[in-house]
């Protein structure tokens, strides 16, 4: 039998409390994505480099003496779809016990669909309204990938948060207007806007207030997350 693909992991944080809402997780960052947003929390993840972060074996074994101690474990990114050893690395996790999360762009949506199953939240980043995607992911018919994961995530009914990263040099206030009204329209209510912070650290600021009100009024459960 042909052994399974392992996964490329470049980062694993053991305990966190804000990568999956209401539950303590760890996180395993995998490596390589397609995508070039100009406001990248993990550029170093991008290019897929076999030798950057533990070894999988590694984070399983941590994992092990971890059943217990943690809700369950987190998938990201990079864009962790790409890697063709998610779906055997995800099932080794859930044999563990622990319950599965995914930090996905919605980049590889026929991917998506198959992993779904095995997922019990997903947190899924809306860059900006499809008609400007290209414009914030540097690569040209992305809002297609995004649009088909939106539907199939949705269509799953597995729990899931909605976010988008506001970089107000990225993200007009049309686009998040326009993306609210998308998001209520498609049936969706749970969407976090999430502070930008540039490569230096510096914290981009939020959305202005009168800004809040109008996105408000399509989805009153909006949520601001200050990074
Ligand atoms: S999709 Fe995520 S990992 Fe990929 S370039 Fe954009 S922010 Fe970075």
């Amino acid at each position: 039998m042909k052994p399974s693909p392992t996964l490329e992991v470049g980062g694993f944080t053991p305990l966190s409390t804000t990568d999956w809402p209401g539950r303590l997780a760890a996180v395993v960052f995998v490596q390589g994505c397609p995508w070039a947003c100009g406001y990248c929390h993990n550029p170093e993840l991008r290019p897929r480099c076999a030798s950057r972060g533990p070894s999988w074996p590694e984070v399983l074994e941590t994992l092990t003496r971890r059943v217990g101690l943690l809700d369950g474990v987190v998938f990201s990114g990079g864009e962790p779809t790409l890697d063709p050893g998610l779906g055997a690395a995800i099932e080794q996790t859930r044999t563990l016990g622990f319950q599965i999360g995914l930090h996905t762009a919605g980049i590889y949506p026929e991917r998506l669909a198959r992993l779904l199953p095995q997922i019990d939240w997903v947190g899924l980043d809306l860059k900006t309204e499809f008609g400007d995607y290209d414009e914030v992911t540097g690569r040209r018919g992305s809002a297609t990938a995004a649009r088909r994961a939106l539907e199939l995530l949705l269509a799953s009914g597995i729990a899931h948060e909605l976010r988008t990263t506001y970089d107000p040099a990225l993200v007009s206030d049309e686009a998040l207007r326009s993306l609210a009204r998308l998001i209520k329209s498609a049936g969706a209510r749970d969407w976090v806007i999430q502070r930008c912070r540039s490569a230096e650290g510096v914290d981009k600021p939020l959305p202005k207030e009168a800004l809040l009100q109008a996105l408000r009024r399509e989805l009153p459960e909006l949520s601001l997350r200050a990074v």
